[in-house]
Formats: C-alpha cells, sequence, structure tokens
C-alpha cells in the first residue's frame, strides 16, 4: 500500500517522485532503465550548461532518494487497474495498491490503454493541463501524451504538475512547494 505509484523513472516520473516524496506522500517508482536519456547530452535543460543523460539520470535518482522515495530500480509492471478507489500495480515480484497512479512509461502507452484512459485523435493520451486522465486520480506525463515534441525538461515539468495536482487534492486546496533562502541558513 503506498500513496503514489509511479510507472517510469525517467525525466517525468522521477520529476514527480521529487514533488510527491518531499511533501510527505509515499512514493514508489518502478523502472526498467530504458530511459532515452541514455542515449541523450543535454544543452537545452535551463539550468543545466552541459551534461551526459546517463549523469542527468544518476544525479536524479540521488536526488530523489534523499527524499525516501522508494524506487524499484529494474521492476517492470505487468498490468495496472482500478480496484475500487483504489490502483493495483503489479510486477512479477509486487501487487501494490496506491491511491494515485502516474503513468511515465514514456512513448509507450500499453498501460493507459489497458486502464481505459481516453486517447485523443492523434491517439495520445488525453490528459488536461495537470496531466489527469480520464481515469479519476490516474495521471499520464512525457511523451505518451504527445505526439512528438519530446523533451526532458517537457518531461520533468509535466511530472511536476501531475505530482502538485495530487498535493492540491490531498490538501484540499491550491498547493505551491514553495521553499526561500530562510528554510536553508
Ligand atoms: C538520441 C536521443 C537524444 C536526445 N536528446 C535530447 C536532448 O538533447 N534534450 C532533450 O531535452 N531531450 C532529448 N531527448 C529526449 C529525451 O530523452 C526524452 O524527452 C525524455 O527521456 C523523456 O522522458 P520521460 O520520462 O517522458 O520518458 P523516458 O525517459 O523514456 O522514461 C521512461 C521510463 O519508463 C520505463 N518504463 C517503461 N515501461 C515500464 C514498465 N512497464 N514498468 C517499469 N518501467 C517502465 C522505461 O524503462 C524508462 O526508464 C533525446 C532522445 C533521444 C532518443
Amino acid at each position: 500500500m503506498t500513496d503514489v505509484a509511479i510507472v517510469g523513472g525517467g525525466p517525468a516520473g522521477l520529476s514527480a517522485a521529487l514533488f510527491t516524496a518531499k511533501n510527505d506522500l509515499d512514493t514508489v517508482v518502478f523502472d526498467t532503465d530504458e530511459t532515452w536519456m541514455h542515449k541523450a547530452h543535454l544543452v537545452n535543460y535551463l539550468g543545466i550548461e552541459n551534461i551526459g543523460g546517463t549523469e542527468f539520470m544518476e544525479r536524479s535518482r540521488d536526488q530523489v532518494d534523499e527524499f525516501g522515495v522508494d524506487r524499484r530500480q529494474g521492476a517492470e509492471v505487468q498490468t495496472v487497474e482500478r480496484d475500487g478507489d483504489q490502483f493495483r500495480v503489479v510486477t512479477d515480484e509486487d501487487d501494490l495498491a496506491a491511491d494515485y497512479l502516474i503513468l511515465a512509461t514514456g512513448a509507450n502507452r500499453d498501460l493507459a490503454e489497458e486502464l481505459g484512459c481516453a486517447f485523443t485523435d492523434e491517439d495520445v493520451v488525453d490528459v488536461g493541463v495537470d496531466m489527469e486522465t480520464s481515469v479519476d486520480d490516474a495521471y499520464a506525463t512525457g511523451a505518451m501524451v504527445r505526439a512528438e515534441e519530446w523533451q526532458a525538461v517537457i518531461s520533468a515539468g509535466d511530472g511536476g504538475a501531475a505530482a502538485l495536482d495530487i498535493l492540491s487534492k490531498e490538501k484540499g486546496e491550491h498547493f505551491h512547494d514553495f521553499d526561500v533562502p530562510d528554510d536553508f541558513e
């Protein structure tokens, strides 16, 4: 049982995990490490001048680990389904219940289709600006919601948007994850 289950640990999934875990929601990330980032070299990610994609992933993983994300590296999700008010996320070794589900599987849309999410005319997962799908409390992020125009920073933004929507639901009001310098002095 967890608050948030995230399928996919690329920029979208880990960005979502960073926000939810930082704000005290139990967060599990399943990832098979086939992120396109291993093929990329970033010079267009604002705030980072120049970094290899694999190094970016290492840093991102360290960052979410600091906030206590339960990162199940190497675990492939086989199925996801609605189970009453929750989601059931099944791997070869786990059968996890979650209140919220974030799909972040890159361009692979199979789990969204299996869950019954609506698709657009362009055959991508239909989401609003908060990244919620037609299935309540299920979110889709990154390449699966766009036919093309795939960039790491956009995926990370999608993950953040999904997480903030979940946090707003949990707090019962619009939520901002704002830190200020005094927090660190
Ligand atoms: C050659 C190349 C160069 C690129 N260069 C740049 C660049 O310079 N700048 C830039 O911004 N972008 C670049 N990109 C694009 C960038 O890599 C992607 O936009 C970004 O990785 C998408 O992030 P994501 O989190 O949406 O998906 P991904 O990074 O694809 O992550 C999805 C993750 O989900 C996992 N997964 C999938 N299914 C399951 C499952 N069932 N169970 C568990 N895990 C699962 C995968 O293993 C993967 O780790 C490049 C891409 C390529 C291919």
